[in-house]
């Protein structure tokens, strides 16, 4: 018996990422191929990986934001620290326009959706700074007007940009 419970003791803590914060989940995916949802699934991984580094919680702690709802950066960390944040994938093929004149990477036209088009996103590292903008951005009520790199769903884009090379090598 006490084997057993050993072996219950490792399934669980092998889990522990479960039970990190600031943590995003992806509840659904829809319209990607069978490597598209190997590469979103490690994606969610990475961007997890991100999220819960110090390199991540320095850099919000550290932050100035324009559009942050009035929101200091050790607000907006507490806030991202509080909750898991869900959102769902749709994978989708751009126009050519969208693939060679306007360079639409992704949509978010739909609260915590994210459209990715797989023109661009081809691998984990894409679908993690996408899924930080809307995750850690826009899920938590953060806006921006354009792509205005001071907002604070930028900033995510930012700061993960900066932080994923550091972790993953470490
Ligand atoms: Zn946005």
């Amino acid at each position: 018996m006490k084997g057993i419970y050993a072996l219950v003791f490792l399934f669980f803590s092998s889990y522990s990422p479960v039970l990190a914060f600031p943590q995003m989940q992806v509840s659904d995916i829809s319209g990607a191929l069978p490597n598209e949802i190997v590469f979103i699934r490690s994606g969610l991984d990475h961007v997890n990986t991100v999220l819960q580094s110090d390199c991540f919680k320095n850099a919000v702690l550290a932050s100035n934001f324009t559009e942050n709802q009035n929101l200091s950066g050790a607000q907006i960390y507490a806030l991202q620290n509080s909750k898991v944040t869900t959102v769902k994938v749709v994978m989708y093929t751009g126009s050519w326009w969208a693939n060679h004149i306007s360079h639409t990477i992704g949509d978010e036209n739909e609260p915590s959706t994210v459209y990715m088009n797989r023109y661009y996103v081809k691998g984990a590292y894409m679908v993690g700074d996408n899924l930080i903008h809307e995750g850690e951005g826009h899920s938590l009520g953060f806006t921006h007007y354009h792509v205005k790199s001071t907002s604070e769903p930028y900033g995510m884009n930012a700061i993960y940009e900066s932080c994923a090379p550091k972790v993953w090598l470490n």
